[in-house]
């Protein structure tokens, strides 16, 4: 059987080098005589692959001493809860931007502990563009401010990262970490779901600043609490073993293509090509204002929404899988991540040319 092209948001494609790695170590990991996921997370072996991914992480991003890497369960979505409850220490207040759907869902989950105020929203454009960020509105009653850089689902990136005032800046990048470099020095904390351009699911990685761990609410779970768990080297409770071993052969495999810088422009080269692709037919559209097209996550409308099936079946026979838009959106959606071929693309839009001349209205 032969690989297909997928495109799916996440769980999303990896490295071919890597799951064929992961299946030569199935039965024997490094003479160990059994598997990643029978081992005990205290022995030698496990300690010794874990803080290799954590070093391999901390090279890739040139991530400061001064910041705990944390390798956490609960996804993404846990860390809208974790991140109030850890960093709010005395303030009851924070500043989110919003920029859709995850935003929003950050925003929700934050309210349970403490007062929002979205200081920059994008809802007029249906989540088409990017606020004006400059002169936010944050005070020092702000513990943080929140930001989503890129949207997996609307498709929307802000590029330059928001001035926070001088308070601490949080970011959900798990939908393009790893895809370029980033200053990690500019933000209190980042964090990411594993499964957009990491590894499998079931890891979530927090980058915070030491300083901000150690004041969280009392309510706080202690395997959420960062402190608790920086202490306890992200093992207070059984890690996500599979998922944190595999993520490490993902880093290898990045820092072996060539690092960050090729990643980014890998996907500079895919992204250009497929928007190219779409403004230059009249039958597929994107809704999200250039200059804020994301990477990583391209969202496309099909002229007749009554074809979407039929584009979906085709795509399918031609290998081209996981391209059904998000439930809320509809339409089309192509997640272009580190793994993702040119010839993927290339493919993709041969077919897009294909269909559209065979179905033109
Ligand atoms: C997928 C995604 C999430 C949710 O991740 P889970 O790991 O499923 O909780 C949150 N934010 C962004 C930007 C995402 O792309």
């Amino acid at each position: 059987m032969s690989r297909i092209y997928n495109f799916n948001a996440g769980p999303a494609i990896l490295p071919e080098l890597v799951l064929e790695k992961v299946g030569r170590d199935m039965l024997n990991l490094e003479e160990s005589g059994m598997s990643i996921a029978e081992m005990s997370h205290r022995g030698n072996a496990f300690v010794a692959i874990a803080h290799g991914a954590e070093d391999s992480l901390r090279r890739l991003l040139s991530v400061p001493d001064t910041y705990h890497i944390l390798f956490l369960q609960g996804g993404a979505t846990l860390q809208f809860s974790a991140i109030p409850m850890n960093l709010l220490h005395k303030h009851t207040c924070a500043a989110y931007i919003d920029t859709g759907a995850w935003s929003q869902k950050a925003i929700t989950a934050a309210k349970k502990y403490c007062s929002v105020d979205v200081v920059a929203t994008n809802v007029e454009t249906k989540s088409s563009s990017v606020p004006d960020l400059t002169n936010l509105n944050i005070t020092n009653e702000h513990a943080y401010l929140h930001y989503t850089p890129n949207e997996t689902i609307g498709g929307v990136r802000i590029f330059d990262i928001p001035d926070s005032h001088g308070i601490p800046l949080v970011a959900d990048m798990s939908s393009m970490i790893l895809s370029e470099p980033v200053d990690i020095s500019r933000f209190a904390l980042i964090y990411a779901g594993a499964q957009k351009n990491i590894g499998p699911a079931g890891l979530t990685i927090v980058i915070v600043r030491k300083d901000l761990c150690g004041s969280s609410l009392s309510i706080t779970p202690d395997v959420i609490d960062y402190a608790q768990q920086a202490k306890n080297d992200s093992m207070l409770n059984t890690p996500p073993t599979f998922a944190w071993y595999m993520s490490g052969l993902v880093f290898e495999w990045i820092e072996q293509e060539g690092g960050l810088a090729k990643m980014q422009k890998r996907a500079i080269a895919r992204a250009k090509m497929l928007y190219e692709a779409i403004d230059m037919s009249d039958f597929y559209r994107n809704p999200v204002v250039p200059k804020y097209r994301s990477l990583m996550n391209v969202p496309f409308l099909l002229a007749d929404d009554l074809l979407n099936d039929a584009f979906i079946a085709e795509a399918k026979e031609k290998g081209l899988v996981g391209l059904e838009g998000h439930r809320s959106v509809g339409g089309m959606r192509a997640s272009l991540y580190n793994a993702m071929p040119i010839s993927g693309v290339e493919t993709l839009i041969t077919f897009m040319q294909d269909f559209a001349r065979n179905h033109h209205l």
